[in-house]
């Protein structure tokens, strides 16, 4: 028996994955079939959604005199989850990237990582701060 948290909505509920003589799992203690496919996928092939931030190359970004609260890394995410076997690639991939300012919320600065399919999106918009 295996024991999970569901995550796919705030309620939370304590699942319970029993494993049948073929490899197959009964899944118990969801509230909606949300859970029982959330168990059988965390079970089988586990995914995350990636969030993260990234570098901003903008010259201003370190200068001193930079507004207090002024953005210095993007907030970003991965548009689908991610084996999580490969979040960790993932997150170096996500560190190298160096974003051009002004980024729309929703831009793409990764496409199709590695034909995944996933892409890595900002999740703020930011204009320069280069003006201050
Ligand atoms: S099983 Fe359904 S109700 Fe329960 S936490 Fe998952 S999604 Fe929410």
């Amino acid at each position: 028996m295996k024991e999970l948290t569901c995550i796919v909505c705030p309620i939370g509920c304590a699942l319970q994955a029993e494993e049948g003589k073929d490899q197959t799992f009964t899944i118990s203690g969801n509230r909606c079939p949300r859970g029982a496919a959330y168990a059988q996928e965390e079970i089988r092939s586990p995914r995350r959604v990636l969030t993260a931030t990234c570098a901003i190359d903008d010259p201003a970004v370190n200068r001193p005199e930079a507004p207090i609260g002024s953005a210095r890394r993007l907030p970003v995410k991965s548009s689908q989850a991610c084996p999580r076997e490969k979040l960790d690639e993932l997150l170096q991939a996500v560190y190298r990237i160096k974003a051009k300012l002004p980024v729309q919320s929703g831009d793409a600065l990764i496409r199709n990582w590695n034909g995944t399919g996933i892409d890595i999106v900002a999740t703020r918009s930011l204009k320069s701060i280069g003006s201050f």
